[in-house]
């Protein structure tokens, strides 16, 4: 049984009803990356993940939670020996997050250092108006044949993601992005190969619906439409993707 398509970036367990989102993906064959905000709700995320084809769970500490949650960074490091999968971390240094900068990169730093020292992890990264700071720090703590990194709604500029390209970042790539023109042609830039997509429900919304897994379709075909060639086209482009990030040693 294979995946239809694939959403690399989603919290489920922040859906009103997460075995419900779950049993969703499951039926509709969508491969769903969940990623958890703090490492508190991996052992759950874990658990439910484990019993289906489709989920997998991601360990993960947000960045606009580490103003108060940054000593949970020892608990993350407990768990990481039981997961393939990291996210969401990263840095935000928007208004609201930017006094906990400091404490973020200690964060960010120790989470790139451990994976850099086990290897073999696929991380899905935050990095809203910090792109260039998160460049800064995978290139310094974090080797390329030491781990896959997805930068998750990546906002950065064209040049930030040229460079991103190179130190062989993926992208994951939502239907929010495509609203601006300045976001869009960020996304026609990035190379084929790098290209995954994402829905992050519930935090996105769309006709004031809550986006869901199976939502990303939609996703597919903004692509589509922008590439100008077919849904079926780009999904399998996108499978082919993950597949290669998944084979990744
Ligand atoms: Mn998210």
């Amino acid at each position: 049984m294979t995946s239809s398509f694939v959403d690399f970036h989603c919290h489920l367990d922040l859906f009103p009803n997460h075995e419900e989102a779950i049993l969703e993906c499951e039926r509709a064959g969508v491969y769903t990356l969940t990623v958890t905000t703090t490492p508190k709700a991996w052992p759950h995320n874990n658990e439910l993940a484990l019993k289906t084809r489709f989920i997998r769970a991601a360990l993960g500490l947000h960045p606009q939670l580490v103003a108060d949650r940054a000593s949970e960074i020892k608990i993350w490091e407990s768990y990481l020996s039981q997961t393939r999968y990291i996210g969401e971390v990263g840095l935000d240094a928007g208004p609201s997050y930017y006094t906990s900068l400091n404490l973020q990169k200690q964060v960010f730093q120790r989470v790139l250092t451990m994976c850099n020292q086990v290897g073999g992890k696929i991380l899905s990264i935050h990095s809203l108006r910090a792109a260039t700071m998160v460049l800064d720090m995978l290139e310094k703590h974090l080797k390329p044949d030491r781990g896959r990194v997805v930068l998750h709604w990546f906002t950065g500029s064209k040049a930030e993601a040229l460079r991103a390209v190179e130190l062989g970042c993926y992208f994951s790539i939502n239907a929010e992005m495509f609203k601006g023109d300045r976001h869009r042609s960020t996304i026609l830039s990035l190379p084929f190969e790098r290209i995954l997509t994402e829905t992050d429900g519930p935090f996105c919304k769309s006709n004031g619906k809550t986006v869901r897994p199976v939502d990303v379709s939609v996703v597919v075909n903004l692509l589509a439409m922008e590439l100008k060639t077919t849904p079926d086209i780009i999904a399998k482009n996108i499978l082919s993707n993950l597949n290669t990030i998944e084979s990744f040693q």
